[in-house]
């Protein structure tokens, strides 16, 4: 992986080597010195966090947890960067909107909870709290929505609806919309796009 020192890199100018070691390497001597935020995610960590390393081109740093939460990032729930505990609610929030932007990529519980920093069974059981569905489900209905949009608004063959939108086992996707809206894709276009 490349650093670029010389801050022409935008994305990387934020970030020193010294700080990336110290994150890749869980280093927690560095802890308080200063936090890193993860733009994919949305979260921010101690550098002694142990959450999976991001990419450095996501990172950004900062010196405080202040400014870090002033720029609407929220505190990880595994490194507890403020020293509180970040509320249900809030970590669930992180979570679908992560779900929203990357509903199209293979989204399981597991890598779910790695990118969310929590483990995939507290992830499950709070999400289903808070959101009355499991974040299998959650991402079912997201991705169902969206495959109505294109059936709708476009004239994508099915198995280009079923790529786009992060299924790429077609049977399957064809079996799950019926099992959802009643229809079969094919259907749901020709009902719903008649003069
Ligand atoms: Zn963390």
């Amino acid at each position: 992986m490349m650093i670029q020192k010389n801050g022409r890199n935008t994305h990387c100018e934020s970030i020193s080597e010294e700080q990336w070691q110290a994150i890749i390497t869980n280093n927690s001597s560095y802890d308080g010195q200063f936090f890193y935020a993860v733009k994919t995610t949305g979260i921010f960590c101690r550098p002694s966090c142990k959450s999976r390393p991001p990419r450095i081109e996501n990172v950004r740093t900062f010196q405080t947890v202040t400014h870090a939460l002033t720029e609407n990032f929220l505190p990880c729930k595994r490194c507890k960067p403020t020293g509180q505990r970040l509320p249900d609610h809030e970590w669930v929030s992180t979570v679908t909107d992560y779900i929203d932007r990357n509903y199209m990529e293979a989204l399981t519980l597991e890598n779910l909870a790695e990118i969310c920093h929590g483990s995939p069974y507290h992830l499950h059981r709070t999400f289903k709290r808070i959101k009355e569905m499991t974040p299998v489900e959650y991402i079912q209905i997201i991705r169902m929505n969206k495959a109505k949009e294109y059936l709708i608004e476009t004239d994508k063959s099915i198995s280009d609806i079923g790529q786009q939108i992060g299924i790429r086992n077609i049977p399957y996707f064809i079996t799950l919309f019926k099992k959802m809206t009643g229809f079969t894709p094919l259907t749901y276009r020709q009902s719903n796009t008649k003069q």
